[in-house]
């Protein structure tokens, strides 16, 4: 075993979880047995929330300008131990060391804009009448909870820490059995960065656990990131328990290529939205809708697939039972009828042998009823439909069940507009592959990519991690009674 066995962290100290019951984490680069996780209960649950609920009186009263001074040391040691912290991410979660570096790199924005939440919670006054005033004040919450997916170790966490704690609030993180190492690298980050014990803990786990977290009485709010199917139990869970709860789900997001389209950039574009990550992003392009001829974008399309080298510029999928799964629907695509131009099953990477790999697949002739065009893949694989005219392609879109991104490749701008008009996706491009949002703008998806109301990221997390506070004053009894006075 490569590292220690992995412990909670609670009141700024690693501890054991209370059982004996563990899992295993394994490189998915080449099979590497890097460390045991624990599968923590309720008792250590138990233990976090009164961590935090301890610490929360002072650090909810630390005014909000000395909060955000933890965030700039915090960013600081980000940038410092960059590399370092990019290689743990590739180790446990099989992407690229460059990829690994965007990520803590987008580790270092989100934090960034955790320090600038002083000027943006402000709060307001408004003059009522002759000396009377109402006044909002954004308070914290209390104690929080964050539960986070496999495929970014350490962005997801830094989605919702740095807001939710700058905002005042004490946050439990419950990380992905798959990749528990990077949490715990944060917590000694922020340790050091002066935040104080018991503001941020983490327990590990993994059902027993988000189902403790969705009961327990003493956390207020949960944030959800992974799969649909897990989104629901845990939104209905948590919110069945009088909590306020956002919970973000899957994707299968639609990139609409028009016949116009600047083939080379188009193709670099849809190629690197495919695979990047090994195409386990819920932004990633999973079904490319052609609209017209546009056989002479899809053959640069394979040029550039076939420049993705497994084990060099595209990474590991996260597990055998992901590569597996990944080309079973392979398999059936092409049972069903659908051109398999650029194949990548059966990879393996030589000196990596027990690594987890799925070569750059594109799928042409994909009709909309083929498990390739309606499931979530989460591997490097794109499903080409095809149709003749836009409206089609929004028909397909919109029928999706899904609604994180969709993009529109074209010249035309008032194409662009009906597109972006009409598309049913929370985020969308136009000649861009990812359409992720820059903070202040928020992450967030429509339909069963998001439950609850508002974004995860940005300005839209204030409301999610505060409660308003309005207040209304009077200083001029002589004025009467009547509260207009
Ligand atoms: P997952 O849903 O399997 O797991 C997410 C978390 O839930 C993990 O911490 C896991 O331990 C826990 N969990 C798993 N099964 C559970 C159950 N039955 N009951 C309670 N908790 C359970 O997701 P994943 O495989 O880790 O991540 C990949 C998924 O996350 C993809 O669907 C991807 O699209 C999605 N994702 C979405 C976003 C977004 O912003 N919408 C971002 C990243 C990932």
């Amino acid at each position: 075993m490569k590292y220690s066995a992995i412990q909670n962290y609670i009141s700024g100290q690693f501890i054991s979880a209370s059982t004996t019951k563990t899992m295993d984490v394994i490189s998915p680069v080449d099979g590497t047995f890097l460390s045991t996780v624990p599968m923590s209960s309720y008792a250590d649950l138990e233990t976090a929330v009164q961590s935090a609920k301890a610490a929360f009186p002072k650090w909810s009263k630390t005014p909000i300008k000395e909060r955000v001074q933890v965030f700039f040391k915090y960013k600081a040691l980000l940038e410092k131990h960059l590399v370092e912290l990019a290689e743990l991410c590739s180790e446990e979660n099989g992407k690229t060391y460059g990829e690994s570096v965007a990520e803590i790199e987008k580790c270092i924005e989100l934090t960034e804009f955790a320090t600038s939440l002083p000027q943006l919670v402000t709060g307001e006054v408004l003059e009522v009448s002759r000396g009377v005033e109402c006044r909002t004040e954004h308070v914290p919450l209390g104690v929080v909870a964050s539960i986070v997916p496999f495929n970014f170790p350490s962005m997801v966490p830094n989605w919702t820490l740095p807001n939710a704690i700058a905002l005042g609030n004490c946050m439990i993180i419950k990380p992905s059995e798959k990749v528990p190492l990077s949490c715990g690298r944060i917590a000694e980050l922020l340790k050091e960065a002066g935040l104080p014990d018991g503001v941020f803990n983490i327990v590990h786990g993994d059902v027993e656990i988000v189902e403790a977290i969705c009961d327990h009485p003493g956390i207020e709010a949960v944030s959800f990131v992974g799969s649909t199917k897990v989104a629901k139990i845990v939104y209905q869970r948590a919110t069945h328990n009088y909590k306020r709860c956002l919970a973000l789900g899957g994707a299968k997001n639609h990139l609409m290529v028009m016949p116009d389209a600047i083939p080379g950039m188009t193709a670099q574009n849809v190629a690197a939205s495919m695979s990047g990550c090994a195409g386990q992003r819920c932004m990633a392009a999973s079904a490319m809708i052609g609209v017209g001829a546009i056989d002479h974008i899809v053959d640069k399309i394979c040029d550039e697939a076939r420049k993705m080298i497994p084990g060099k510029n595209l990474g590991a999928v996260i597990n055998k039972a992901s590569k597996d799964r990944i080309e079973q629907f392979i398999n059936e695509a092409e049972a069903d009828g659908a051109k398999i131009l650029v194949d990548g099953r059966h990879t393996v990477v030589e000196g990596k042998e027990a690594g987890t790999y799925v070569g750059p697949t594109v799928i042409d002739y994909v009709t909309p009823g083929m498990s390739v065009a309606t499931e979530e893949i989460f591997g490097p694989v794109i499903s080409i439909i095809r149709t003749n005219t836009v409206d089609e392609a929004l028909v397909i879109e919109n029928a999706n069940p899904y609604g994180n991104a969709a993009s529109v490749f074209t010249q035309n701008g008032g194409v662009a507009r009906y597109v972006i008009d009409r598309a049913s996706a929370g985020m969308i491009g136009v000649n861009v592959g990812v359409p992720v949002p820059r903070e202040p703008f928020s992450f967030g998806g429509w339909n069963e990519s998001k439950f609850g109301v508002g974004d995860i990221t940005g300005k839209s997390s204030i409301e999610f991690w505060t409660k308003l506070k309005k207040s209304t004053t009077k200083w001029n009894p002589e004025a009467g009674v009547n509260w207009m006075s």
